[in-house]
C-alpha cells in the first residue's frame, strides 16, 4: 500500500463511522469538538415564555437540567426543553421520587406524585430520567411532575420510551442533542380507557405526545454549526394504547408540522433561512 493512502487510513476510518451513524444529512466535522453541557433553550423559547406570575399559562421555569413552559389551566408543561450530550449521563440509578414542584408560585395547584394514580395513565417524563444520569440531583429533578404528563402506558413505555433510547445513542456516539417535548390537545386511552382530565383539578390529558430533536456533532458554538442539512426529528404520537402497533420511527413528522399544530416556533435562534429548511424536512435516516 502507497504511504499516502496509509496516512489517510485512519481518517477514512473514522468518517465512515460517523456516517453509518449519521445517515446522509449530517456533515462529519474535521475534528469532532469537545463533549460539553450546554443551556437547555439554547435554541430558542418556543412560546415567548416569561417567569411572571401573571403569564399562567405560558409561564417559563429554568432548572439546571431542563427549561418549561407551565400551564396553569392544564396543569402540566406547554413543552419542556432540555440539551443531551454524553456531559449529562453518567452511571445515577434512577431515583424514582415523583414529587410535586415547589417551584411553582404558592397559590397555584400543584399536580401530586398521586395526582395520576388509578388513573391508567403513566406518569411521563417529558426530560427523561435516563437523560440526566451524572448526579442524583440532577435525575431527581426530572421527577418533578412539572416534567410529567399523564401518557397512555403503551405510548410511554414502547415507542417514546425507544426513540427515547435512540437519542442517547446518538448522544453516545458523538452528537450533542437539542430535544423540546410537550403534550397536545385534549383526551387520551390510558388502560383505563378514554379521559379526558383527571382529578377535580382537571389535570388535561393530552390527545397527542410530540418531540422535536436537532442533532449536530459535538463542538462549540452550537447555533452557528447549525446549517441547511443539519438534521431535525419531529414525532407525533397519539396518547393512546394503540400507539405501540408501531415503531417510533413511523410517527416522524416535519418540525413545522409540529410548529403549526402546537402555534410554537422551535430553534427561533437559528437564522430563518435556515429554520425554513430542516424544519420542512422529514427525517427519513433508516433505524
Ligand atoms: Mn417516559
Ligand atoms: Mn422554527
Amino acid at each position: 500500500m502507497k504511504k499516502s493512502l496509509l496516512l489517510l487510513l485512519p481518517l477514512i476510518i473514522f468518517t465512515s463511522c460517523y456516517e453509518q451513524v449519521g445517515g446522509g444529512n449530517i456533515t462529519p466535522p474535521e475534528v469532532v469538538g469537545p463533549v460539553t453541557r450546554e443551556d437547555n433553550m439554547l435554541m430558542g423559547n418556543p412560546s415567548g415564555a416569561t417567569n411572571d406570575i401573571l403569564n399562567a399559562d405560558n409561564y417559563l421555569m429554568v432548572k439546571p437540567q431542563y427549561s418549561l413552559s407551565y400551564n396553569n389551566t392544564k396543569h402540566t408543561a406547554n413543552w419542556v426543553s432540555w440539551h443531551l450530550s454524553s456531559a449529562w449521563l453518567g452511571s445515577i440509578d434512577r431515583q424514582d421520587d415523583f414529587r410535586a414542584d415547589l417551584s411553582l408560585p404558592v397559590s397555584w395547584f400543584a399536580v401530586q406524585n398521586y395526582s395520576f394514580s388509578k388513573s391508567g395513565f403513566d406518569r411521563g417524563h417529558m426530560c427523561p430520567s435516563a437523560d440526566r444520569t451524572a448526579s442524583v440531583g440532577d435525575n431527581s429533578a426530572t421527577f418533578l411532575m412539572t416534567n410529567m404528563i399523564p401518557q397512555a402506558p403503551d405510548n410511554n413505555q414502547i415507542p417514546w420510551a425507544n426513540f427515547e433510547m435512540y437519542c442517547r445513542s446518538l448522544a453516545e456516539k458523538g452528537y450533542e442533542l437539542y430535544i423540546i417535548s410537550g403534550p397536545q390537545g385534549v383526551g387520551g386511552t390510558g388502560s383505563n380507557g378514554y379521559t379526558e382530565t383527571l382529578g377535580s383539578a382537571a389535570i388535561v390529558v393530552p390527545k397527542y405526545t410530540w418531540k422535536v430533536v436537532l442533532v449536530i456533532y459535538n463542538g462549540n458554538n452550537d447555533i452557528s454549526r447549525v446549517n441547511e442539512k443539519t438534521r431535525t426529528i419531529g414525532i407525533w404520537m397519539p396518547n393512546e394504547q394503540s400507539a405501540s402497533t408501531k415503531p417510533w420511527y413511523s410517527y416522524r413528522v416535519s418540525v413545522d408540522f409540529i410548529e403549526e399544530k402546537t402555534g410554537f416556533d422551535f430553534y427561533s435562534k437559528v437564522p430563518a433561512d435556515i429554520q425554513k429548511v430542516i424544519e420542512a424536512r422529514i427525517d427519513n435516516v433508516a433505524i
